[in-house]
């Protein structure tokens, strides 16, 4: 059984999503009212308090790639509906509508190009399309962009951005824990880095996987990150949770996240990370 097709390349080159409405946003953590040309040079974060907007994979290449500059691969991708499932609508419906009012392929984008001058692979998730959710076509492209890393012999980074599992897709969407995990081995074998580098929200099965398996597990500030909700970690241990429970300087200092990095810090902070990683020889 096919988990997923392969259809004739988009012909769309930006998620419409990715200009805002509007000359003004308003921060969602402090309140402030911010100029989207202010916002933009400040990478999608709050010039008051620092939070950071929800960006999409073409806006993280624009901002890790040298000039710009990459080649997207995999986008032909398309899931399939292996459980033939329904919940209030058709899953194929569901996928198509997401499509059309999106402009997104898929949970999941994949590029290539010079970063600081050298060889990146990046895979990067999208929260805009049925939650970031990893179905087969999202574990798919993540072991692809790990085959890409290899056949380039650069480093690779996978950006989360995901509620979990896709639910639509049951134990199909399941299996991708461990077919990105084993292929994602590869990469060590041949001392090529795997950087993770976990947005908000990094959750359920994305956490539970290949987000935590990095070289390197790097966070954005005040990202949540963790397994299950806490809602229900709550009503199943009837405790009250630690403050500041499933952020990440809450992981940083419990040691689970090696590093918090600003996002107008991130493409110098890997540049220098990756040169000190590299093997020579
Ligand atoms: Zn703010």
């Amino acid at each position: 059984m096919a988990w997923f097709k392969r259809i004739k390349p988009s012909i769309r080159t930006t998620d419409r999503r990715d200009v805002p409405e509007g000359l003004w946003s308003k921060c969602d953590e402090c309140g402030a009212m911010l100029h989207r040309r202010q916002l933009e040079e400040n990478l999608n974060t709050c010039n008051e308090c620092g939070h950071h907007f929800r960006i999409s994979p073409y806006r993280y290449f624009s901002i890790l790639f040298d000039n710009e500059e990459f080649t997207e691969f995999d986008d032909c991708l398309r899931t399939a509906d292996p459980l033939g499932f329904t919940d209030t609508k058709k899953y194929p419906d569901r996928v198509h509508d997401t499509i059309e009012k999106s402009g997104k392929t898929e949970a999941c984008r994949n590029a290539y190009g010079k970063s600081a001058g050298a060889d990146l692979v990046i895979s990067a998730m999208d929260f805009g399309f049925i939650g970031g959710s990893m179905g087969s076509v999202v574990g798919e492209k993540i072991s692809r962009a790990a085959d890409k890393a290899i056949e380039l012999n650069a480093p690779l980074i996978v950006i989360s951005q995901s509620g979990g599992a896709r639910m639509m897709e049951g134990a199909f969407s399941l299996m991708q824990m461990a077919k990105t995990a084993a292929r994602l081995t590869r990469l060590g074998e041949r001392k090529l880095p795997f950087i993770s580098l976990m947005t908000d929200p990094t959750m359920g099965g994305i956490s539970a996987s290949f987000a935590m398996l990095g070289d390197l597990n790097i966070s954005e500030p005040k990202a949540l990150i963790g397994f299950a909700g806490p809602r229900v970690i709550r009503d199943t241990i009837k405790r009250d949770l630690p403050e500041g429970f499933q952020r990440a300087e809450f992981l940083l200092e419990h040691g689970f996240v090696d590093m918090i990095v600003h996002r107008k810090e991130l493409k110098q902070r890997l540049a220098k990370t990756l040169s000190m990683m590299r093997v020579e020889g």
